[in-house]
């Protein structure tokens, strides 16, 4: 990148785009029967600077599953509501070296969820809204909150709901099991199904760069210019992303591309380059870990050309 100089984001991203469209590897979730069934050539890229400009290629408008994505922003709301401390305290912050829905990483990790962003820790951390809000408001209040994340308030899509609710015995085993431990702090089972409709928002590819973008600025909403999470949360946020949101592949990732991300099994991933921009890919074919393959590639192709590496020290 040339100080001083804005980058050509438009240039870049349809380079990412050219390059990796004809990617073959990856294979769409099956374990969720929806997810299964979404066209896997389906491939876009969204990027949104600090100030609020988008640049986009590809299928932007498409709406798909947030799936895992959501977890950031539930992490978002727990900490504004209730203090870095307490997440540290009652969720954790280590990454588990193993899948994102691993009942071995709970006993293995002292029974505790061990980070917000797997799946014992995100139902932990949604039982920390709901018991919060109570029944009555829970829902509205989570809703209305991602609502301002991405600018618009966001569709459940009720065949994947229904889809995923009808499978999920294993997160409500899950639920149980840190019930048992002690670690939830609201109705497990009722925790595991609100967790399961936050998962299943269905989200464009430019609503999640406008909600990975307000974390690139700093906490506020870069088209609404809302503030959603103060400012001293927003690192706390991104460093748990950089250690664990790419699932046990984050190492690799880290490594590789050097940016705070997270991916969903939907296809997407969400990457945020601090006090720059952010950037949102969504396709659909899978790696073994979680990770959409295209998205992978592309944003490490765009951090490599815009110089975004948080460790390059530029
Ligand atoms: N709703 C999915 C599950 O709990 C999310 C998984 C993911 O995207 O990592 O299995």
């Amino acid at each position: 990148r040339q100080r001083g100089s804005t980058p050509d984001y438009g240039a870049v991203i349809n380079e990412a785009y050219r390059l990796y469209k004809n990617e073959p590897g990856g294979k769409n979730a099956d374990y969720i029967p929806f997810l299964a069934k979404v066209n896997s050539d389906m491939y876009g890229i969204v990027i949104i600077t600090k100030e609020g400009k988008i640049f986009q290629v590809g299928e932007t408008k498409f709406e798909f599953g947030i799936e895992s994505i959501e977890k950031v922003f539930t992490l978002c709301m727990a900490m504004e509501l209730f203090g870095d401390s307490v997440i540290l305290q009652k969720i954790g912050a280590d990454q588990t070296g193993l899948p994102f829905n691993s009942v071995p990483a709970i006993e293995l990790n002292g029974q505790k969820p061990s980070n917000p962003l797997v799946n014992a820790g995100a139902m932990a951390t949604t039982s920390l809204l709901t018991s919060y809000f109570g029944k009555a408001d829970a829902w509205s209040k989570v809703n209305a909150y991602f609502a301002k994340f991405a600018g618009r308030e966001l569709p459940v899509l009720d065949e994947l709901y229904k889809s995923e609710a009808a499978t999920n015995q294993h997160n409500q085993a899950i639920a149980m099991l840190l019930k048992s431990y002690g670690y939830m702090y609201d109705d497990p089972l009722y925790a595991c199904d609100f967790y399961t409709k936050q998962c299943s928002y269905g989200v464009n590819t430019r609503d999640l760069a406008i909600m990975a973008g307000t974390l690139a600025n700093g906490g506020v909403n870069p088209i609404t210019k809302e503030r959603l999470i103060k400012e001293k949360y927003v690192p706390k946020v991104l460093a748990i992303m950089g250690t664990t949101g790419l699932y046990e592949t984050t190492g690799d990732w880290m490594f590789k591309v050097g940016l705070p991300g997270k991916s969903g099994v939907g296809g997407g991933i969400i990457s945020v380059v601090p006090g720059r921009f952010a950037i949102a890919v969504f396709s659909p074919p899978l790696d073994k870990a979680g990770n959409s393959v295209r998205a992978q590639e592309a944003i490490k192709y765009i951090s490599d050309k815009l110089a975004a590496n948080i460790y390059s020290g530029r």
